[in-house]
């Protein structure tokens, strides 16, 4: 069985990129229906007993849409709540880790400006509900990928480095409409420490 994976931060802590009021629906609601169903999809099952990487590969084989939906949106919220910090913008020491992610980011995108404009641009192509990965192949190439409803990088046999949600649930409280300002905004408060840990 799944259990709701607790926020990493306070509810606040991620204003005003994200507000708590978002947050608690978001994380609460929209995450804690995600963990309840994929539980009742796979009880009793074999399923029961495999990681959430291993649930996905296997919903895929086998064409268990309700599993894949559920399962993928687990993992996909558990990494997208983990990634984020507050008061990252005042870390001023650079590890080792991350400079090894600057550099392949730089070596995939040209620079990390680039890198960043190309990943909100794919963000706000996302038609309808989905999210936007950097993720890796076994050589540590990075590319960025647009995928829908709940699909993800572990379903392509790739490796998930960061991703940042388009589903309107995560940002119509605070944004509306604007989604392009809320992934441009969402830089400032992601945890480069944590994202570099995936590399
Ligand atoms: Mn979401």
């Amino acid at each position: 069985m799944f259990t709701l994976t607790p926020l990493p931060y306070a509810p606040e802590a991620l204003e005003p990129a994200i507000s708590a009021r978002t947050l608690e629906f978001h994380h609460g609601k929209h995450l804690a229906t995600y963990v309840k169903n994929l539980n009742a999809a796979i009880e009793g099952t074999p399923l029961a007993d495999l990681s959430l990487e291993e649930i996905i590969v296997k919903a895929v084989e086998g064409g268990l849409t309700a599993v894949f939906n559920n399962a993928g949106q687990v993992l996909n919220h558990n990494m997208y709540f983990e990634q984020f910090a507050p008061e990252v913008g005042q870390k001023t020491a650079v590890s080792a880790k991350v400079s090894a992610l600057k550099s392949a980011l730089e070596a995939a995108f040209g620079s990390i400006e680039s890198f960043k404009s190309q990943f909100a641009a794919a963000g706000a192509g996302v038609f309808g509900s989905g999210w936007v990965w950097l993720q890796a192949d076994s050589e540590n190439r990075l590319s960025i990928a647009k995928y829908s409803g709940a699909d993800n990088p572990v379903a392509h046999g790739l490796r998930p480095i960061l991703t940042f949600d388009v589903w309107e649930h995560a940002y119509y409280l605070d944004y509306q409409n604007r989604r392009p300002d809320y992934l441009a905004t969402l830089w400032q408060i992601v945890n480069w420490e944590l994202v570099a840990s995936r590399l």
